[in-house]
């Protein structure tokens, strides 16, 4: 009798996990939408918060989005989870019925592209930088097995999706009526940075080439990344959407604060080398200016100085 119980027990709940799992996974109306903005026509934007990544949050921290053409729609990073990345479909269907065409993947870190299985389906073309596939190549197993750990979420390898097509410079896409350019980046956050310029609206997606008020992270090169704000500084943009952080309505006036991080670096960090100093006092010295202008500066700013002085320590 109570083997029975358990027994009939056990087949209701295979069956209603069963039956979860299809609506889950396989139903994306029964999943709830992600909340986005239309910062602009056509142009939406889920903000995401100032955290770390962690087992609460699930690594959904980043700004993702989509933009809306006459026929198709393109994904602009897909999320810091397969769950999120079925949000953000969901959020799509409930915005419009045209098809999404196009996933982009701005760079590598797993908040931007762990969503990506979501929209993996016939019709949609993923598109990122040249370096982007080396880089999931190279990460994708750490990054596996960092998901369960601190994440608490469960990737395999099939959730590391490579893109189908690679931007060398740019590429023009056409969502009808309405093209976008993107273009890769030399190594600046990261050596796989590709950034999307709608035409349309003028409105520039940076994702990690800028940061507002989270503190800038490094992860490419801090000369590089300068270099290359400070030749998109002279264009002109309508609005600037950032990979974390408020929508820039004042470019770029907004940017001055992430430069100014990045050149303080720079230059106190030089400074240290030219007078033989080493790594651990930079490390406790460099940048304290800083600390209060940035949320996340204690948790970052420490690697930041590291993988900078790396860079600098063999320079001419
Ligand atoms: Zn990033």
């Amino acid at each position: 009798m109570f083997s029975s119980t358990n027994t009939l027990k056990g087949m209701v709940l295979k069956n209603l996990f069963c039956l979860m799992s299809l609506f889950v996974f396989h139903n994306v109306s029964a999943v709830t939408a992600l909340p986005v903005t239309e910062v602009t026509s056509g142009i939406y934007v889920h903000f995401g918060n100032h955290e770390l990544p962690d087992k609460v949050n699930h690594g959904a921290i980043a700004n993702i989005g989509f933009i809306v053409g006459d026929s198709c729609v393109a994904v602009i990073d897909t999320g810091g989870n397969p769950e999120q990345g079925y949000s953000l479909k969901r959020a799509i269907e409930l915005k419009t019925q045209k098809p999404v065409c196009y996933v982009i993947n701005t760079h590598v870190h797993p908040d931007h592209i762990y969503g990506n299985i979501a929209f993996k389906q016939p019709g949609v073309k993923f598109i990122g930088h040249k370096n982007l596939p080396r880089a999931m190549a190279a990460r994708g197993d750490y990054y596996i097995e960092k998901a369960a750990d601190q994440l608490d979420i469960k990737l395999t390898s099939k959730h590391i999706i490579l893109p189908d097509k690679t931007v060398k410079k740019h590429m023009t896409i056409d969502l009808g009526g309405r093209v976008l350019v993107l273009t890769a980046h030399p190594t600046a956050h990261t050596d796989n940075d590709l950034t999307v310029l709608d035409r349309k609206t003028n409105t520039l997606w940076m994702s990690d080439l800028l940061f507002i008020d989270h503190l800038p992270v490094i992860d490419g090169s801090l000369k590089g990344w300068l270099s290359e704000l400070k030749r998109m500084e002279k264009n002109k943009y309508k609005l600037v959407i950032p990979g974390h952080g408020a929508l820039v309505t004042d470019w770029p006036q907004s940017l001055q604060a992430e430069k100014n991080y990045l050149q303080i670096l720079l230059s106190e960090i030089r400074e240290m080398i030219k007078n033989g100093q080493f790594i651990e006092e930079a490390i406790k010295n460099v940048g304290y200016s800083e600390q209060h202008k940035w949320k996340l500066f204690d948790q970052f700013h420490k690697r930041n100085v590291t993988t900078a002085f790396a860079e600098l320590e063999w320079e001419d």
